[in-house]
């Protein structure tokens, strides 16, 4: 079976959404191995979906009363003896206390739903580990991505997803079946060897968000640095002045809106460069190299970051004047303009800048949660292709611009005033300002209409060179292949 059929759901065409779920074949008894949370819960399950249920315990006595009434609950070895499919609600320490079993486990189904406290923690799959102990069996990985919780609630509040591996098509199809009815989809994964992997699944934290978060943990380091030098260390420094109230939150707050610009253009970066590669080589076909695909796969996340740290910038700001700090300094500017006599400190281009800025910044910012929404998967699926790329492409991309905006009339003229070259260092927002101006003009440059025509045909299967085999005779008389290429 390919890679790409193992990520179909095994019984595909009889989808569990909108459609009845499939009746349990008539009789069925399904067995479960063990009482603890997951038998219980899973017993609740198949019974709500017409099953009949026969729980094996060491104790059925002091167990019965925690199943439901239709579930029966008796000595293990009875009830191995009366289903052909048994689940194995046991941890897998415990599998060897099973082997007394043996005989009447012969030729039946085991489903295997044990978990590890660690990734790759054992050689071998706690599967193959049940394989191994019962030969005459055949073992089915599965149901173990599924919480106890989600059994008991029902596929509606959790992940209906249910991986299955075996090395027994029958096997399979029949637990398959099982899991359908129950409510979840069940997704063939393949043979027995992609046990290890189906048991690494629930131990993965965040697997998709380590790059992204990363890489934004590095960019708030970086830039934070940046700031605190300039808005701390340099009036200590040069002024002696103490400005380390500052810290928590003007430098932070200083510092989320570059981490979140900077991502946001880190986002729409990798497709400008994914374009410039497919116009270089004139093809789509050639693959991307391994940190572009990376990259790409990876722009939801940086993206919700980006969202993340815009609204932390958004909420930071509006505490502003709720500082003491803020108060004082108020308070000292309106004193000083009563020494000074002065009427008004009011300057209208200030102001302007202000308005424009907060407004531009709050567009901004609203843009970025519709596509932190809309990224979601449960709202992408209500949506189709045209509305999902408009959504993510240009609304994204306008996102980038009016931010651009929102980042211009915070510095104003700040980059032509040599007192804002602290240590000669520029403003921070004049580093903040280069890749997002680098995707946006590289943008601009890709909608011309020439680019763009040759971008479409590319896109649509257009190649610069067209590959010619032909065929040499080679020196020993034989016949060797070679390639060429020729502009069409
Ligand atoms: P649990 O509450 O501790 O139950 C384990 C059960 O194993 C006990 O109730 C016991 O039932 C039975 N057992 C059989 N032989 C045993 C022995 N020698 N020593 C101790 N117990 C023995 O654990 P659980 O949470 O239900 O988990 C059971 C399996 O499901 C584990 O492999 C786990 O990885 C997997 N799982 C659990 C969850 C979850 O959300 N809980 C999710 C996915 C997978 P009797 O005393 O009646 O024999």
């Amino acid at each position: 079976m390919s890679r790409g059929d193992m990520a179909k759901p095994l019984l595909g065409h009889r989808s569990t959404e909108g459609d009845p779920s499939p009746t349990p074949p008539a009789g069925r008894t399904v067995g479960v191995l063990g009482s603890g949370d997951f038998a219980r819960s899973l017993a609740i399950r198949l019974v709500c979906s017409g099953f009949k249920v026969v729980v094996g315990s060491r104790n059925p006595k002091r167990k019965a009363s925690l199943f439901p009434a239709a579930a029966e609950v008796t000595f293990q070895a009875e009830a191995v003896k009366k289903a052909d499919v048994i689940f194995v609600a046991v941890f897998r320490e415990h599998y060897s206390t099973l082997c007394d079993l043996a005989d009447v486990l012969a030729g039946k189904i085991l489903v295997d739903v044990s978990n590890n406290t660690e990734i790759n923690h054992h050689k071998e799959s706690n599967a193959e580990y049940l394989a191994s102990l019962f030969p005459a069996c055949t073992v089915v990985k599965g149901f173990n991505v599924v919480s106890a919780w989600t059994l008991q609630s029902g596929a509606r509040d959790g992940n209906k997803q249910v991986l299955i591996c075996s090395n027994n098509q029958e096997a399979k199809r029949a637990v398959a079946e099982i899991a359908q009815v129950m409510g979840f989809t069940p997704v063939d994964m393949g043979c027995m060897s992609s046990a290890c992997e189906i048991e690494n699944i629930p131990l993965r934290l965040l697997p998709a968000w380590k790059i992204p978060i990363f890489l934004a943990l590095g960019l708030f380091l970086c830039f934070f640095t940046y700031n605190l030098i300039r808005q701390v260390i340099h009036p200590y420094i040069r002024e002696q002045k103490n400005k380390f109230y500052k810290i928590p939150i003007e430098v932070v707050n200083t510092t989320l809106p570059c981490v979140s610009y900077v991502m946001l253009s880190l986002v729409y970066l990798p497709g400008v460069l994914a374009a410039c590669s497919q116009l270089y080589y004139g093809t789509k076909y050639r693959r991307f190299p391994d940190w572009l695909d990376q990259w790409l796969q990876h722009r939801k996340q940086i993206g919700l970051l980006s969202f993340f740290c815009a609204a932390l910038h958004a909420v930071y700001s509006l505490c502003l004047p709720m500082r003491r700090s803020h108060r004082y300094l108020l308070i000292e500017t309106a004193v000083k303009q009563a020494v000074e006599k002065k009427m008004t400190i009011w300057v209208e281009e200030e102001v302007w800048r202000m308005e424009i800025y907060i407004s531009v910044g709050i567009i901004a910012l609203g843009l970025l949660s519709l596509l932190a929404i809309t990224s979601l998967p449960s709202i992408a699926n209500s949506l189709n292709w045209r509305e999902f790329s408009f959504i993510q492409s240009s609304l994204g991309f306008i996102a980038l611009v009016i931010s651009t905006l929102h980042t211009l009339t915070y510095g104003w003229s700040r980059a032509f005033d040599e007192n804002q070259y602290k240590f000669y260092l520029p403003p921070t927002y004049t580093l903040t300002l280069l890749v997002p101006c680098t995707v946006i003009i590289a943008k601009v440059i890709f909608s011309l209409p020439c680019i763009q025509h040759r971008l479409l045909r590319i896109r649509r299967g257009w190649e610069k060179g067209r590959y010619v085999k032909f065929v040499l005779p080679s020196a020993t008389g034989e016949f060797s292949s070679g390639e060429t290429s020729s502009n069409v």
